[in-house]
């Protein structure tokens, strides 16, 4: 295949992703010198599938001062040479729109049609997921997305973000991290799209990802951290290693809402067909929306929370999100917006305690083009 010359980055977004991986990745042709390539992808812990096959299994994450959990995968391998992309579901374990979307996923990729690796992580966080945690885990109250690149010798939540860095993040090509409101947020779909800096390749490439994965809201995200060592969330840790990422919330309250489900498949479907891992019409998103500033909106109190605004809706500056009541009933405080936005999520269910989010507000900018 013939390799095109790199562009600047200004000019990536407007090629296709197919084209900005010919040009870009070596995966489907000659090597720089002409070597032939590996022609398929990575084992993922005990799952190396023979081309044209898949499996299912678990990356263990052994116990070490508090007890053993594991991670649900699945590799499906195409037939002929490709880009491995990585599907991350459940960081959080009440997120479960994703978690169901990748289990209807799984048998919707067929093998046969399939060009690289289809990685699977049907599970991130299996204690969250059990034992109905918001937030964080149940054992060690760690943000599991907060932790990357994980330890071997830490907590669980760091155990789980070591075994993922190393089997997952470190082996694929391009990654997304599905999530959801949490079991607490009602939350209108969107897509963190983030511009690190480090390398222009890797950010516009990210950005095609977001395009295509089809949310018409998009979160301008400059302040990742940048240091391998203390990445901290799933999508950055693979962007610092020079795999575009991006992070997707589609559904909310902790429930599987069918059109949330639906519409996490049709985001992995739409960027499968967009990495020319299937075949297939690519789409993208053509006028999103760019939100450029963004505030997680803290209680002044503890109590009972009473929304005032729906998700997605567009508030002024100081429109009343919504009331904190004391356990008695009485109104103790009133939270406004900071600015006019729109409400990507708010919370949706009563429990409260000072200082945690009550609503997330988008400021509608320019975008980056
Ligand atoms: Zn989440």
């Amino acid at each position: 295949m013939r390799r095109l010359l790199p562009r600047p980055a200004a000019c990536l977004a407007a090629l296709a992703l197919p084209a900005l991986l010919a040009a870009q990745r070596p995966g489907a042709g000659a090597a720089p010198g002409g070597r032939p390539q590996p022609p398929f992808g990575p084992a993922v812990g005990p799952l190396d599938p023979a081309p044209g096959s898949a499996a299912s299994g678990y990356l263990e994450v052994p116990a070490r001062g508090d007890s053993a959990t594991r991670v649900p995968v699945t590799v499906i391998r195409g037939t002929t040479p490709g880009p491995t992309l990585a599907l991350v579901a459940g960081t959080h374990g009440a997120e479960v729109a994703p978690i169901v979307a990748l289990q209807r996923l799984r048998p919707m990729v067929a093998p046969a049609q399939l060009r690289g690796t289809l990685v699977l992580v049907h599970v991130a966080n299996l204690p969250s997921y059990l034992h109905r945690t918001v937030y964080r885990g149940p054992w060690d109250q760690k943000n599991l997305n907060r932790v990357y690149p994980g330890r071997d010798d830490g907590t669980v939540s760091e155990r789980i973000a070591a075994v993922i860095t190393r089997e997952v993040i470190d082996k694929c090509d391009y990654l997304v991290d599905m999530h959801a409101g949490d079991g607490n947020e009602s939350l209108r779909p969107y897509t963190y799209w983030s511009k690190l800096g480090l390398d222009a390749r890797v950010d516009s490439l990210a950005l095609e990802m977001a395009l295509a994965w089809g949310h018409d809201h998009i979160v301008i995200d400059p302040d990742r951290p940048k240091d391998r060592a203390a990445s901290l969330y799933v999508q950055n840790t693979a962007q610092v290693r020079g795999k575009p990422a991006i992070t997707t919330e589609t559904g909310w309250l902790g429930v599987p809402d069918p059109e949330m489900v639906a519409r996490n498949v049709d985001g992995a479907m739409r960027l499968l067909r967009a990495l020319g891992m299937l075949p297939g019409p690519v789409e993208k998103v053509r006028r999103p929306v760019w939100i450029d500033r963004t505030q997680v909106v803290a209680s002044p109190a503890t109590g009972a929370w009473e929304p005032a605004v729906s998700r997605s809706e567009y508030v002024a500056e100081g429109t009343v999100l919504g009331r904190v009541r004391d356990l008695f009933g009485n109104v103790v405080a009133e939270v406004t917006a900071p600015f006019a936005g729109v409400v990507l999520y708010v919370i949706g269910s009563p429990a409260m305690s000072v200082g945690e989010p009550v609503a997330f507000i988008g400021r509608v900018g320019t975008g980056p083009r």
